[in-house]
């Protein structure tokens, strides 16, 4: 428990927000200071003080009893800013609390001890490549002060502290904050973010050396006045797929490397057609075509590259602006532990502006999500609703994430959103810890050969279907794992599956049981066929029944990785 203390307005106003973020983990104490202090002390494993150091320092002092014992300490100044790490560092899990509780206030963690350098979450987590005044924008985006947002591309940014706005907001300040693809020197307190806006169509001749195409390419954007780090691709033709200059200019440029079909580029309406490469590779167009390919405008028609000894150029390139695109990420939180939600899933959330899911699984992040993330909660059920409302936010040009417990695409929502998305927004998908994998290593070794997951929901599939697919998956002997398998009002699905399995399988074949893995009320019963009961079984539940070969060893459930057992 998080014991949690204020003494001012505003501290109480950041305590609130601090309670709101973490209901179940935080206890506000009211009162007398003093007082609420020494309980706080006494009854929490962790105490977050909205109060100067010193005075919490003069409360803390007489109760002090060792390392080993004390709780955590962090405090938050009155102007919210920065979150201390007071005491018990590591023992007390301070340091960790610090960060967590600078993440949902916007304040800067404070760390002291020696170990813990701290890197604070700034201008390079908005998603894209930064340049300019990095420190000096990050300071003034942290300590508050008005920030300009001088977004000449509308690529979708994360949700920004409420100081970082409009152009004008900063225009005393000083400190601003550009999005653009054209080149220029960034003022002091200046920091500018490169979308990945170009798109750099190329044709080279058999044989041109990288430098060559390299050196057009970055030659090009300089005339043009446009950023290298804003390249997100470079176009080509099929036929010069591996064109060993080409795929090195790519592999420098740190940019994948697209190709088009001759056909597909033929296609595209371009200014400079020409009949070599329409000889060479059956198009009039390579670079001017391949940039346009995707859509957007051309900034720099073609160019061809020069040659010091005057020999006829081997490289010719283009470059085209796309229009900013919304983002959506579709993101799989894991089964339900912190631990085992992926970096990546984390990172996705505090790249989103916009949150859309289930509202039990918002309550599971809300304390990651950036402050000023816009959230759009349902309940049960709106799962077509969830997926269309996404897409729109996300074509609307926003960055948004789509959340899902487990994997995102398990029985879940990434199937109904990329079945409504189009090829106009960006989509990335984060896996994530299935139910079916979390049970799996809190049971043994059950999939350790072969195996099916089989959602015994009858909502979007007709019993018929399901029965079709137990029967086949009891006859081919592969390890099963039943998803929703028995909620009120539909008991009957799970015995019969589990009796056409028998058909195949011993009485005595090892059954988990896993009932709300990874989550504070997990538990775990390994039984066999015959013994199961059903009435045991939830929708917070998945059961795993073992092939004819599932051994139960030392309470664990195993099966073996071939159909011979050696040595046993
Ligand atoms: N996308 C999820 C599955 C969603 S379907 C995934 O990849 O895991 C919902 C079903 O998943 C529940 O009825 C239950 O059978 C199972 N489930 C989800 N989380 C679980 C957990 N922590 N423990 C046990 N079963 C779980």
């Amino acid at each position: 428990m998080i014991g949690v203390i204020s003494a001012t307005e505003s501290g109480g106003r950041a305590g609130a927000r601090l309670a709101a973020a973490w209901p179940a983990r935080t206890r506000v104490y009211e009162g007398p200071v003093r007082e609420a202090f020494e309980r706080a002390f006494r009854e929490c494993e962790q105490v977050v003080c909205f109060l100067a150091a010193g005075a919490v320092v003069r409360l803390a002092a007489p109760l002090l009893a060792g390392k080993g014992v004390d709780p955590g300490v962090v405090c938050v100044d009155e102007g919210g800013r920065f979150a201390v790490a007071l005491l018990g560092g590591h023992g007390g899990g301070a340091n960790a609390l610090a960060r967590d509780v600078g993440e949902v206030l916007g304040a800067e963690p404070v760390i002291t001890t020696a170990t813990d350098a701290v890197s604070v979450p700034g201008l390079d987590t908005l998603g894209f490549p930064v340049e300019g005044d990095v420190a000096g924008v990050t300071r003034a985006m942290l300590d508050g002060e008005p920030v300009a947002l001088e977004a000449e591309l509308a690529w979708p940014l994360p949700a920004l502290p409420s100081n970082v706005g409009a152009p004008g907001a900063g225009a005393s300040a000083g400190a601003q904050l550009r999005v653009t693809d054209r080149t220029l020197e960034p003022a002091l307190r200046e920091a500018v973010l490169r979308p990945p806006s170009l798109v750099v169509g190329v044709g080279a001749s058999k044989g041109a050396p990288v430098d060559e195409v390299l050196g057009l390419v970055r030659e090009s954007l300089r005339a043009a006045g446009l950023s290298a780090p804003c390249v997100r691709e470079l176009a080509t033709v099929d036929a010069k797929r591996d064109e060993p200059g080409i795929v090195e200019a790519a592999g420098r440029l740190g940019v994948p490397l697209v190709t088009y079909t001759a056909e597909e580029l033929a296609d595209v309406v371009v200014p400079n057609p020409s009949d070599a490469p329409l000889a060479a590779v059956g198009t009039p167009s390579v670079a001017e075509a391949a940039a346009l390919r995707g859509g957007g405008e051309l900034v720099v028609p073609k160019r061809k590259s020069e040659r010091a000894d005057g020999r006829p150029a081997m490289a010719t390139c283009a470059v085209v602006r796309r229009p900013a695109r919304g983002r959506l990420a579709v993101v799989g939180l894991g089964p339900g532990a912190r631990d085992l939600l992926t970096p990546r899933a984390r990172d996705e959330l505090r790249r989103a502006a916009v949150l859309v899911g289930l509202d039990q699984y918002v309550d599971q992040i809300r304390d990651l999500l950036r402050p000023g993330t816009r959230v759009i909660e349902s309940g049960l059920g709106a799962e077509e609703e969830r997926a269309r409302t996404a897409v729109a936010e996300a074509r609307e040009g926003r960055a948004v994430a789509l959340i899902g417990s487990g994997d995102a695409g398990v029985y879940a929502m990434a199937s109904p959103a990329l079945a409504e998305a189009g090829d106009d927004i960006d989509v990335v998908g984060v896996p994530g810890v299935t139910a079916a994998l979390a049970a799996g290593a809190l049971l043994g070794a059950p999939l350790g050969h072969d195996h099916v997951s089989i959602s015994l929901s009858d909502l979007h599939t007709p019993w018929e279907v399901i029965e079709r697919r137990v029967r086949a998956a009891a006859e081919a002997d592969l390890v099963v794992t039943f998803y929703n398998p028995r909620s009120r009002g539909r008991d009957w699905q799970l015995p019969k599956s589990l009796a056409l399995l028998a058909e195949h399988r011993a009485a005595s074949t090892p059954v988990g049981v896993v009932r709300n893995a990874s989550r504070p009320d997990e538990s775990v019963r390994l039984t066999t066929l015959a013994a199961l009961d059903p009435d045991s079984v939830d929708m917070m539940t998945v059961v795993t029944v073992g092939n004819t070969a599932t051994r139960a060893i030392a309470g664990r459930m195993v099966t073996p990785r071939g159909y011979r057992w050696q040595g046993v």
